[in-house]
Parts: C-alpha cells; structure tokens; sequence
C-alpha cells in the first residue's frame, strides 16, 4: 500500500517541451502533482507560481475529488472522524510553521 502512494518519476521522453515562466522567463521544472498522480504541471524555479496546461486543471480537480472519496470511505470503514481530523492536521501544520519562522525570524525562544 504504502509503495503505491511513493513518488514516481516522472518519464521525461514523454513530457513537452520546455516551459519558460511567463512572468520572470525562467525555464519551469515538471513537477509530478501530489507527487504520484502522474499529472505534470511546470512550477517557476524563482517561486512565481505553478502553471498548468490547457485540461490540467480539469485532471487535477478530479484526482482530489477521488482522494477526497477515498478519505472518506476509509475514515468510515475506520470510524474516524475525517473533519476533525482535518482540522487537528491544520492546527499541526500551522504548529509546524510558526515554528519554523520562529527559528529563523527569532519569535520563539527554546531553553
Ligand atoms: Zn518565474
């Protein structure tokens, strides 16, 4: 199960060409959305932004509507309850940042 959900790589010989970011220029890389969902978006190197192909975004709205299925049915067959759980992974990862800037802008202070 878990080597399913393992990133794949991404086959190169099959991808278009080059994408170059239309705000800065810089060439895109190919990035494997969700890293395993074989659906390849080009993300600018310089943090501009993702951009997608024509259908792109289509294909990605539709794998997260078949994960957000998934979650559910599984949280069901485990008597979880996916919202809150939903909502403990927020507060988690807001925990995680607020630490992280705190160690590199000084907002925390460890003893
Ligand atoms: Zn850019």
């Amino acid at each position: 199960m878990k080597k399913d959900l393992a990133p794949k790589p991404i086959e190169t010989k099959f991808l278009p060409k080059d994408v170059k970011c239309p705000v800065c220029g810089a060439v895109c890389e190919k990035v494997n959305y969700a890293y395993s969902s074989g659906i390849i978006i080009d993300r600018c190197p310089s943090g501009c932004g993702v951009w997608l192909d024509e259908g792109e975004l289509e294909k990605i709205q539709a794998f997260v509507e078949i994960w957000d299925h998934k979650a559910r049915e599984v949280a069901l067959q485990k008597g979880i309850d996916l919202e809150s759980y939903r909502r403990d992974m927020e507060k988690y990862k807001r925990g995680i940042l607020d630490t992280i800037f705190g160690l590199l802008f000084g907002g925390h202070k460890f003893i």
